[in-house]
């Protein structure tokens, strides 16, 4: 387990070598459990399955190990300062003293992974649909399929992402051939997709976030990604 013994090292997480080795083991498993392509970027694989970013993850099991064990420890804007006279609480108080300071921690964890992923350079596409981290951790109905995260990275079956890799000799779409074959084309654009499963999905173009803020909504969603994709191959 990566985290365990967090509180030695966690201070250590902001080396840049660190931090990278850390996220390119998380990346392995955030391919598999989030059908991403794998051209997708840590960072949006990280937001769309509520997974907390790995060097966050060993940052809050050190915090949360000192204040178990009642030590001094500051972090950003968190600091913790020991209970005085601790032998003459009840177990249960420390444990409610305890559960705030947890509750603090992971605000101030998110609070980081939330700037982190506003300044982000990667996953900008997702960035349109989900703008905050703890976005699929609260909507437990938040199961995208392949289809609609092929949709909302901007990485699947697109002509135009693939030329751009070399592997597409043409980046136009094969229905139209007059614009890009991105993600955005055949979900908003182009007019040779069957979108009779959401007719006012164009309305959405330009706050795509809207589309994930009801379950309703974003089945609707998903039924027309699943839609479009099998008519992208
Ligand atoms: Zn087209």
């Amino acid at each position: 387990m990566v985290t365990y013994g967090a509180i030695l090292w966690f201070g250590k997480v902001d080396n840049r070598m660190i931090r990278r080795h850390l996220l390119a083991a998380q990346r392995i498993v955030l391919l598999i459990l989030t059908k991403a392509c794998r051209t997708v970027s840590t960072a949006a694989m990280q937001v769309i399955g509520g997974y907390l970013p790995l060097d966050l993850e060993v940052v809050k099991k050190g915090l949360e190990s000192s204040v178990r064990l009642n030590r001094y420890v500051k972090w950003g804007d968190y600091e913790f300062y020991p209970i005085q006279n601790i032998d003459n609480l009840s177990l249960q108080e420390i444990k409610n003293i305890n559960n705030v300071e947890y509750d603090k921690i992971k605000e101030v964890v998110y609070k980081t992974w939330q700037s982190y992923w506003e300044t982000e350079v990667h996953g900008r596409d997702t960035y349109e649909y989900i703008k905050e981290v703890n976005f699929a951790a609260e909507r437990k109905w938040f199961k995208p399929s392949k289809g609609c995260t092929y949709v909302i990275t901007g990485y699947g079956p697109f002509k135009f992402t693939l030329w751009k890799r070399g592997l597409e000799e043409t980046k136009f779409c094969p229905k139209c051939n007059t614009a890009n074959h991105t993600s955005e084309h055949v979900i908003f654009q182009c007019s040779h997709y069957d979108r009779s499963s959401f007719e006012d999905i164009r309305r959405y173009e330009n706050c795509k976030y809207r589309l994930l803020q009801s379950e309703e909504k974003f089945s609707k969603f998903q039924s027309l990604c699943n839609k479009v994709i099998e008519d992208c191959r």
